[in-house]
């Protein structure tokens, strides 16, 4: 079946990926792949603009890549490759920034509050970062984005940009990517309060063992109302319930939520079966990705094809902005 179009997304290597992770992006970057052809990118460069050490950088990418394959990413469509192994993403990211008045990016709320995190390392890259991103989106002529709504204004400056070259140039190389709008889920950590997030460590990795996952939701906090076992509880507040109605059969769902009002369920078995229908829902894609992992250098052979194909079409669209660009 004829696919719709080109999607672009770039992620930074974050090592191993958590429940968060994959029910807020990498399942939509899954289910993406049925309708367009896709490039996804570990934009390992815009990493460096905050990592404190490199040191981490290869091994986070391969445990994200492992992830990325176990739940259903298909290298032999989609291209899964590192920014830096295509350096036309910086040649780009130069001719853009000539299109690019300071003001706006001064101006934009994403550098402001990294300014307001890093005060002690305000450099380039932060400020360029959006240059940098636009570079990517472009690069690869895709013509749509997954953007949650805090990125809307990122790719409203890619587009702006595009806008700017092909004006300045009288071209029409670069592609004007449209936004594909994703309700990006927010999944919150199990301390039920903050969104899950490895810095925060109250995090659940995807590839946990089943014992490791037991445990992690063991620790989850519950309705505070519930005290004492013979409470009454509200599962609507309540993350586990949350949990149960992403991991758990349509059966356990409806009891937990009757049960759990008139403190039929204690919060101890409660999570105990979440544990277990988690585990379950999880095991095939711990089963893949155990498997990928005893495979030698297969996560490389799947990055350097990647970045193969990424340069073939990057070196296209250079060839088209360089001439545009008229450079002798
Ligand atoms: Fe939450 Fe389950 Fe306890 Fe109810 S019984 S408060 S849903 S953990």
């Amino acid at each position: 079946m004829a696919k719709k179009g080109r999607v672009f997304s770039g992620a930074r290597p974050t090592g191993r990926q958590h429940l968060g992770n994959y029910l807020g992006a990498i399942q939509n970057y899954v289910a993406l792949q049925d309708d367009y052809d896709c490039v996804y990118c570990i934009v390992d460069v815009h990493a460096l603009t905050t990592v404190e050490t490199t040191q981490d950088l290869k091994q986070n990418t391969a445990e994200m890549v492992l992830d990325w394959l176990a739940a259903g990413i298909r290298p032999a469509e989609t291209i899964v490759f590192v920014q830096s192994h295509v350096p036309q993403v910086m040649e780009l990211h130069t001719y853009l920034s000539m299109v690019t008045p300071l003001g706006k990016l001064t101006d934009l709320p994403t550098f402001k509050d990294k300014v307001r995190q890093q005060p002690e390392n305000v450099n380039y890259g932060l400020l360029g970062y959006p240059v940098l991103m636009a570079a990517d989106i472009v690069l690869y002529k895709a013509d749509v984005v997954p953007v949650g709504i805090d990125q809307a204004p990122h790719l409203e400056f890619t587009r702006e940009t595009v806008r700017s070259f092909n004006y300045r140039y009288n071209t029409k190389a670069l592609i004007e990517p449209q936004a594909k709008h994703t309700e990006i889920k927010k999944v919150l950590g199990i301390d039920g309060v903050e969104k899950m997030s490895k810095s925060l460590n109250n995090h659940i990795e995807i590839a946990a063992t089943p014992e490791e996952t037991t445990a992690r939701v063991r620790e989850m906090v519950t309705d505070p109302a519930r005290m004492k076992r013979t409470d009454p509880g509200n599962p609507d507040i309540c993350n586990v319930y949350t949990m149960h109605k992403i991991f758990s059969p349509q059966s356990d769902v409806e009891m937990v939520n009757v049960e759990c009002r008139r403190a039929g369920i204690g919060c101890v078995d409660c999570k105990k079966l979440l544990a277990k229908n988690m585990n379950a829902q999880l095991e095939p894609l711990r089963t893949k990705r155990a498997e990928f992992a005893s495979r030698p250098g297969y996560v490389q052979d799947v990055l350097d094809d990647g970045a193969r194909r990424a340069r073939v079409i990057a070196e296209q669209t250079m060839q088209e902005v360089r001439k545009a660009i008229q450079l002798p």
